[in-house]
C-alpha cells in the first residue's frame, strides 16, 4: 500500500496533523516512538487555548482521542531511521520493520535532551540518571543529587528537587550560573543547594545505581568527585532530525529549514512541523498550529502532483 501522507512523530504537532489528515480523509498513518513527546514532561500547561490549566498528559490524551475519532492509525514503538526517494514517492525505513511507501511526509519529531556523552551516562540512565526532574524527582527522597547545567532548566530541576532531595549540587561548565537570579535566590534560601561553577563533568560512576559524579575543576585542573545518589542532566535540547541528515536541508542547530508559509522542507513533498523545524518559538499551541498548516500544504501538494 502507498500512503498519501505519513506523519512521523506522535505529539502536539504530529497528533494535530493526524486530526487534519483524518478530516481531509487522506490515507494516512502516524509513526512514532511514543505518543506524547515533551508535553508529558510538564504537569501544568496554562497557555493552551480552551483550558485554564491542563496537565501535559491530559492534553495529549485528548489529542489522541480526537485522532482516533477520525480513524487515523497511530503506530507506536516505531523509530524512523532514514528516508529516501523512490521515483515520485518516498520510502521510509524503520528500525526492525518493513519500509513504508508514501507520496508525502510530515516530520514532527520534536527535540530531545542533549547528552553529556561521558562514560556512565548511558549505563546509568534510569538507574539514578535522569533527564526529567518533573518525572523523577520523587524517586530521590532523602538523597544527595547533582544537577548538570546551571541555566533556567537546571534551576527549575533544582526547584523540583528541593521538595525531596537532601542536598543538591548544581554543576555549571561556565564561570557563572546563567539561570534567573530570582530562582537562584530562592534556591539559596532552602539551604540545600550548592552551586559549583567551572565544572566539566567527566564521568558518572556507580555499581548497580549512580554513586558518584566526577568533574574537572577548570580553574585548578583537579579532578573532583561528589558522592550522589542521583544525577539530572539539563544542558539543552537538540532537534530529532539525525535521520534526515544529508537528505533535507538542516540549519546549524540541526533544525529542518522550512518555508514558513507552507512548512515545506528543501525536498518537495516533505513537510516539517513543530520543534524539529526552524520555527522560532517552541510551544504546544505553536506545534499544533504548525501541524495543521503542514497538512493543509501537503494536501495542496498532492492535488497538484
Ligand atoms: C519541561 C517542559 C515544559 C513545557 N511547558 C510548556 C507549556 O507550559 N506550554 C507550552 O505551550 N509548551 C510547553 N513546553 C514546550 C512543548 O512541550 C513543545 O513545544 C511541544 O511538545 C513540541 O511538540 P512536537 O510535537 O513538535 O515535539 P515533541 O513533543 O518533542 O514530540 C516529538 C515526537 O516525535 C517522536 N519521535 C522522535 N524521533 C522519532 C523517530 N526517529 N521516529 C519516530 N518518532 C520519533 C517522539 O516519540 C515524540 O512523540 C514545555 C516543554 C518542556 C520540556
Amino acid at each position: 500500500m502507498i500512503y498519501d501522507i505519513v506523519i512521523i512523530g506522535g505529539a502536539a504537532a504530529g497528533l494535530t496533523a493526524g486530526v487534519y489528515t483524518g478530516r481531509k480523509k487522506m490515507n494516512s498513518v502516524i509513526l512514532t516512538k511514543e505518543v506524547g513527546g515533551q508535553s508529558l514532561l510538564t504537569d501544568t500547561i496554562e497557555n493552551f487555548p480552551g483550558f485554564d490549566s491542563i496537565s501535559g498528559r491530559e492534553l495529549i490524551n485528548r489529542m489522541r482521542g480526537q485522532v482516533e475519532k477520525y480513524s487515523v492509525e497511530i503506530k507506536e514503538g516505531i523509530e524512523v531511521e532514514s528516508i529516501e526517494k523512490k521515483n515520485d514517492d518516498f520510502l521510509i525505513k524503520i528500525r526492525n520493520g518493513e519500509p513504508i511507501e508514501t507520496k508525502s511526509i510530515i516530520v514532527a519529531t520534536g527535540k530531545n535532551p542533549r547528552r553529556l556523552n561521558v562514560p556512565g551516562e548511558r549505563e546509568f540512565e534510569n538507574k539514578g540518571l535522569s533527564f526529567c526532574s518533573i518525572c523523577d524527582a520523587p524517586l530521590f527522597s532523602g538523597k544527595d543529587v547533582a544537577i548538570v547545567g546551571g541555566g533556567n532548566s537546571g534551576l527549575e530541576a533544582a526547584m523540583d528537587l528541593t521538595k525531596y532531595a537532601n542536598k543538591i549540587y548544581i554543576l555549571e561548565y561556565d564561570s557563572k550560573i546563567k539561570g534567573d537570579e530570582s530562582t537562584q535566590e530562592k534556591l539559596k534560601q532552602t539551604g540545600k543547594v550548592k552551586f559549583i561553577t567551572n565544572a566539566e563533568v567527566r564521568e558518572i560512576k556507580g555499581s548497580d545505581f549512580v554513586e558518584k559524579i566526577a568533574y574537572r575543576d577548570r580553574k585548578s585542573e583537579e579532578i573532583k568527585e561528589l558522592s550522589v545518589g542521583g544525577v539530572f542532566i539539563n544542558i539543552g535540547w537538540t532537534p530529532s532530525s539525525a535521520f534526515l541528515k544529508g537528505f533535507v536541508d538542516l540549519n546549524e542547530q540541526g533544525s529542518i529549514i522550512i518555508n514558513p508559509k507552507t512548512n515545506e522542507s528543501s525536498i518537495s513533498g516533505i513537510f516539517a512541523a513543530g520543534d524539529v523545524s526552524d520555527v522560532k518559538y517552541h510551544q504546544c499551541v505553536i506545534a499544533a498550529g504548525e501541524g495543521a498548516k503542514a497538512v493543509l500544504s501537503a494536501y495542496e501538494y498532492l492535488l497538484k502532483s
